[in-house]
């Protein structure tokens, strides 16, 4: 199983994880994960650890993309249109954009419920999507 991209999320079962720091210091959580300085401008801390963030969200944007992006994205041959959702983590606020599993653009909302799962890209490799929440 090959990720599409290393570290920023986790497959354990049917189970899928973003990825994300937290500043040991202040708190603030961040994602992608990072290392070094704390993202949060009025703190001065440099412990970041790794923590799995929370696995639902709810609709903070949304859209489709009906032509393909351009490389090195690889698209479907012929191209498939995909959903996109921006999606306001529970608890920690952050928003996450993903590509959006088994729901068109006409049935999402603002505010509705997402649960993270995940698919494969065109190419192959699994990435992180927002699917139906459970
Ligand atoms: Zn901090």
């Amino acid at each position: 199983m090959t990720y599409a991209i290393e570290g920023w999320f986790a497959i354990e079962g049917d189970a899928v994880r973003l990825l994300g720091a937290r500043c040991a210091a202040c708190g603030t959580v961040c994602f992608p994960p990072r290392r070094g300085l704390c993202p949060n401008p009025r703190c001065a801390g440099e412990d970041l650890e790794v923590v799995p963030l929370p696995r639902r969200g709810r609709v903070w944007s949304y859209t489709n993309a009906c032509y393909p992006p351009p490389a090195p994205y690889v698209a479907a041959r012929p191209y498939v249109p995909v959903t996109l959702a921006a999606v306001e983590l529970d608890e920690v606020g952050i928003v996450v954009l993903g590509q959006v599993k088994g729901l068109t653009v006409e049935e999402l909302q603002v505010g509705m419920e997402l649960e993270l799962t995940s698919g494969p890209l065109a190419d192959g490799p699994l990435v992180w999507m927002w699917g139906r929440a459970s």
